[in-house]
């Protein structure tokens, strides 16, 4: 097995050109194990541990540029800020030991439904892209909606790498719900991301382990949108009506399509996706509502 430790970015897309099928590693927390259960046996291994690019982030503007290999732990403690959705389910990855050692990067190159930061990337906004290169065709954007197309499977091309991911700052409260057997150290039976997003009205979504892909409840958006603006809620803060979260949530069940596996039951994981949903509409929705309260 060739093993290739790239110093550079520039180096790393040569090498993946070179090597097409080398598997890249960044955290290790992924590849180890399937390496361990021979899922993989890659004739080359390309470690991305030296480009310190990738372990960096910036904010420009009003986005969040998180490097690929940001870890968790780096996440949680120094972006919950900006980015408080990804935070809230950065903490629920793992132990501190695999939140040390794996990022966003590793979860989007795996693109399990099951991975906790995809929710979190989709109700933060349509404007989530993951910045990918080659060698051969430079650098290009894939907006979140388009990344996820199947079981493990994203919109990569075999020589590309993932660099970052361009997030914007939260201009709201957001929040993010997990169901596992157990508090710490679990795959999601099911997750959900929410967020509000007041500057633009509208609000975000994101089921994880619920579908073949990670994907977002377009109805659940549309239909609180429309609410929000129809009765000038977004301005008032007024609370929302028990009707209005009980209709949020089943629209947000009826966009998940699970299936029954060793983790939980298709019944039970949507019947937790409307009880998520319902949870995490209502916190945000008190923010939000005291936000505009201290404000006038
Ligand atoms: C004990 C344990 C508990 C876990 N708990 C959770 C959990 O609660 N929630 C959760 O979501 N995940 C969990 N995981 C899975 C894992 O930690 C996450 O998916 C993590 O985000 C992977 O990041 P990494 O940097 O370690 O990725 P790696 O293992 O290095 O890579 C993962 C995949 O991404 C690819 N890849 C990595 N970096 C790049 C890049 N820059 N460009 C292109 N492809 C790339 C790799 O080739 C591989 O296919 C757990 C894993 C273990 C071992």
């Amino acid at each position: 097995m060739e093993f290739l430790r790239p110093a550079t970015w520039d180096e790393a897309l040569a090498a993946k050109a070179e090597y097409p099928t080398a598997l890249p590693i960044s955290g290790g927390t992924d590849v180890m194990v399937e390496m361990n259960f021979d899922v993989h046996r890659p004739s080359a291994i390309l470690d991305l541990n030296r480009i310190t690019e990738l372990t960096e982030w910036e904010i420009t503007g009003d986005v969040v540029r998180l490097g690929a290999s940001v870890p968790y732990t780096r996440i949680i403690n120094e972006l919950s800020g900006p980015l408080p959705g990804l935070a809230l389910a950065a903490h629920t990855v793992g132990s501190p030991q695999i939140r040390n050692r794996g990022g966003v990067g590793g979860n989007l190159g795996g693109a399990s439904p099951a991975g906790d930061a995809h929710p979190a990337l989709l109700a933060a906004g349509r404007d989530v892209f993951v910045e990918v290169a080659s060698h051969a065709r430079g650098t290009r954007l894939i907006a979140i909606d388009d990344f996820y197309v199947g079981v493990k499977r994203n919109s990569m091309e075999q020589d590309e790498l993932i660099r970052r991911v361009h997030i914007p700052v939260a201009d709201g409260p957001q929040q993010f719900s997990k169901i596992g057997t157990r508090n710490a150290m679990v795959i999601a039976v099911c997750a959900f991301g929410f967020a509000l997003h007041p500057k633009n009205r509208t609000v975000g979504t994101g089921i994880g382990s619920a579908a073949p892909t990670p994907r977002r409840a377009v109805e659940a958006e549309e239909y609180l949108q429309g609410v929000l603006a129809e009765r000038g809620l977004w301005e008032s803060g007024d609370l929302l009506g028990a009707e209005v979260t009980q209709r949020f949530g089943e629209l947000v069940k009826a966009a998940a399509s699970p299936i029954d596996d060793v983790r939980g039951t298709a019944d039970y994981r949507r019947h937790s996706l409307a009880v998520m949903a319902r949870r995490t509409l209502t916190w945000t929705w008190n923010d939000y509502s005291k936000q505009i309260r201290s404000a006038a």
